[in-house]
């Protein structure tokens, strides 16, 4: 049974970032800010937990046909702080999956 958008993108909404700061793109390296629009793929693991893998630029972004991910999705670059840690960290906000195009 596979999970419907909506659960997806409530599970993948807040999942951290995997890199440290500076967030760049995979495939062109450019710095991605807080507030930026990105593409990741995410992978379930143990039909349950979602992580996300490679991260592009809204310009690199390939489309789902083009990538082995469970899922491709779109959202922006969000920043968390742990003020009892005193530190930040990069999350995914405003997760939405993307779709294939279906060509008429
Ligand atoms: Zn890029």
């Amino acid at each position: 049974m596979t999970d419907s958008k909506l659960a997806i993108e409530r599970a993948v909404e807040g999942v951290e970032l995997p890199m440290d700061q500076p967030i760049v793109c995979d495939d062109c390296h450019a710095r991605l800010r807080e507030g930026q629009p990105i593409t990741v793929a995410a992978n379930q693991h143990d039909g349950e937990v979602w992580r996300i893998g490679e991260l592009w630029c809204a310009v690199c972004a390939p489309r789902p046909s083009e990538n082995d991910a469970d899922q491709l999705v779109e959202g922006d670059v969000g920043i968390v702080s742990d003020v009892r840690e005193q530190a930040h960290y990069p999350v995914l906000v405003r997760a939405t999956v993307v779709e294939e195009l279906v060509r008429a």
